[in-house]
């Protein structure tokens, strides 16, 4: 048989997507992959009706409907408090996976080095090996996720292009503070280096934290190449509508290789989802409401049961320990995969394995979201109470 390329055989598929698949085979309430399990706000449903009829249902501009950009662009320039140009300065891509894979083929040779913190969301690790970069990893330390600035600063000693801050992080839930950004983005400029911030959750962060726009900062918007969604904040995984934002010959860099990959994103979700934009901004007080009440009462429930976890900052994950679970006779010497394959088909409840986020070889964590509703919460927590009974 003719064979496949040297590259696909150095990462697997997304563990995360695994997860969901065995979920729906053994119809356990899915926890892993995250997405709400609520609709859209109405007036984008309205929306998407009325262009089914209205259009367009051609190509739009590659790098994105004007109306679109000028929608992003008005609500991303209030936002880091410097005007975006709509004409120069953004993409529009599918999805915030997407803008990181073109981010980084867009400024990486083979050969690159990327800095990447670990935990870090999966995708990170197949994006720099398809654009040829090979990743640095910096260690978020649980349970507090903090990290050392000498090892990143000897990342970029060394030679790392750029550096992925995934801000609020998934899996772990850390809010970078503006002074950790800070930090980081000095450094980038010390060393004439990229930082590439992946912000799909930005406005799923608990108080007393705040979400700061790396792009913002002062003297910054050069260096940063901003990722970003619709997905979670207008509850639209499936669209697959993202933008990347950054200096404009960065920008048209990433145009032509985004022109390449995909041509566009779907130009019908695009006309429909500027309506999003013409949310007032009550609509971002009760999605934080939201989140941080779910997030109140799934964490409750995890003590409830006896379970331990970290507190997150921001996202809508949480890591949970399983420590003891695999100091039983029935878990000795199993992976923290195979724990999660036995919790889905035994108690009926998916999760992560945290080793699919992590570089070091920790076993011990398994990652859950909480963007589900009230009841599906409850039920979920009722079983993980079956569960946790195993180690009382
Ligand atoms: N960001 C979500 C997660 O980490 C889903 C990602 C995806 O599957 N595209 O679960």
């Amino acid at each position: 048989m003719p064979k496949l390329s040297d590259r696909v055989g150095t990462f697997t598929d997304s563990v995360i997507r695994r997860m969901t698949r065995i979920c729906n085979k053994y119809n356990a309430i899915n926890l892993s992959q995250g997405f709400p399990d609520w609709d859209p706000p109405k007036e984008m449903l309205d929306s998407l009706a009325k262009t089914a009829y209205t259009g367009p249902h051609q190509y739009a501009i590659t790098f994105g409907a004007k109306n679109f950009r000028d929608a992003v662009c008005a609500k991303q320039s209030k936002a880091i408090g410097r005007e975006i140009d709509p004409e120069k300065e953004i993409v529009i891509t599918c999805g915030s996976t997407e803008s990181m894979m073109c981010a980084m083929m867009t400024i990486c040779n083979p050969g690159d080095k990327v800095l990447v913190f670990s935990p870090f969301y999966e995708n990170y690790g197949a994006d720099a090996i398809l654009s040829g970069a090979s990743p640095i990893y910096v260690p978020l330390v649980p349970p507090t996720y903090d990290y050392d600035i000498k090892i990143i600063e000897q990342g970029f000693k060394d030679g790392a292009k750029a550096i992925v801050v995934c801000n609020p992080s998934n899996p772990c839930g850390k809010v970078f503070t503006k002074e950790e950004l800070t930090e980081i983005c000095n450094l980038a400029v010390k060393y004439d280096a990229f930082v590439i911030t992946d912000e799909v959750y930005e406005h799923i962060v608990f108080d007393p934290y705040k979400h700061v726009h790396a792009s913002g900062l002062p003297g910054m918007f050069d260096h940063v190449i901003t990722c970003n969604s619709l997905s979670k904040t207008y509850s639209i995984t499936g669209w697959r509508l993202g933008y990347l934002i950054g200096p404009e010959y960065v920008v048209e860099g990433a145009r032509k290789v985004h022109d390449f990959l995909t041509v566009g994103a779907a130009a019908p979700l695009q006309e429909a989802a500027v309506q999003a934009f013409l949310m007032p901004d009550e609509y971002y007080e009760e999605l934080k409401e939201k989140y941080t009440h779910k997030r109140n009462k799934f964490l409750e429930g995890l003590d409830a049961a006896g379970l331990k976890h970290n507190v997150p900052q921001g996202s809508y994950f949480v890591m949970v320990d399983i420590s003891n679970f695999l100091e039983l006779d029935q878990f000795k010497g199993w992976t923290d995969l195979e724990f999660c394959e036995w919790v889905i088909k035994n108690i009926g409840v998916a999760a992560v394995p945290g080793s699919s986020f992590f570089r070091e070889p920790i076993n011990n964590l398994i990652r859950f979201h909480f963007a589900r509703s009230e009841e599906v919460l409850d039920e979920a927590i009722r079983r993980l109470h079956k569960m946790a009974a195993l180690v009382k």
